[in-house]
């Protein structure tokens, strides 16, 4: 090709609307608490190291401080001695944020139908998506986490701010 003819490349235009780029480098660039209750956060820790790599979908810088995370992972049983802890914590994260719920003592209480424990962690604070399993596997996080960022790229920020004015009053 010579030096004054139009590569390929000159001749596509693309267009986008800003919103999807926001979306996307915040669902390409999402840092979890460091946070666990029970068993299910001993495969969250086999999620973020090497074998698994959380890192790779752009999830593996895991804060140790609530304000500089937008992502809780609640892997574990829920008490009602820990549901305090936990609403604080998801009020102390900076919008916009998203929470999973790992295995099923996060989802539904798993096998403590008992008086201490919650019945699943969407009665404390609201749950992006739920992850089966007891526990689930690192690999059930990572395609958890794949269902967060399409729901990440499919979210409008003004849906979101609305949701958050009317919870707020
Ligand atoms: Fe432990 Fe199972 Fe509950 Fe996970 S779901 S915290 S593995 S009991």
């Amino acid at each position: 090709m010579g030096m004054n003819q139009p590569s390929a490349l000159e001749n596509i235009l693309i267009t986008t609307k800003v919103e999807k780029v926001i979306n996307w480098s915040r669902a390409t660039s999402v840092w979890p608490m460091t946070f666990g209750l029970a068993c299910c956060a001993i495969e969250m820790m086999a999620a973020g190291a090497a074998r698994f790599d959380f890192d790779r979908f752009g999830c593996g810088i895991f804060r140790a401080s609530p304000r500089q995370a937008d992502l809780m992972i609640v892997a574990g049983t829920v008490t009602y001695k820990m549901a305090p802890i936990i609403k604080q914590l998801y009020d102390q994260m900076p919008e916009p944020k998203w929470v999973i719920a790992m295995g099923s003592c996060a989802t539904a209480g798993g096998p403590f139908d008992s008086y201490h424990t919650i019945q699943g962690v969407d009665k404390v604070v609201p749950v992006d998506v739920y992850i089966p399993g007891c526990p689930p596997r690192p690999e059930g996080l990572l395609y958890g986490f794949m269902k967060l960022q399409d729901k990440i790229m499919a979210s409008s920020m003004a849906d979101r701010y609305k949701e958050i004015f009317e919870a707020v009053g």
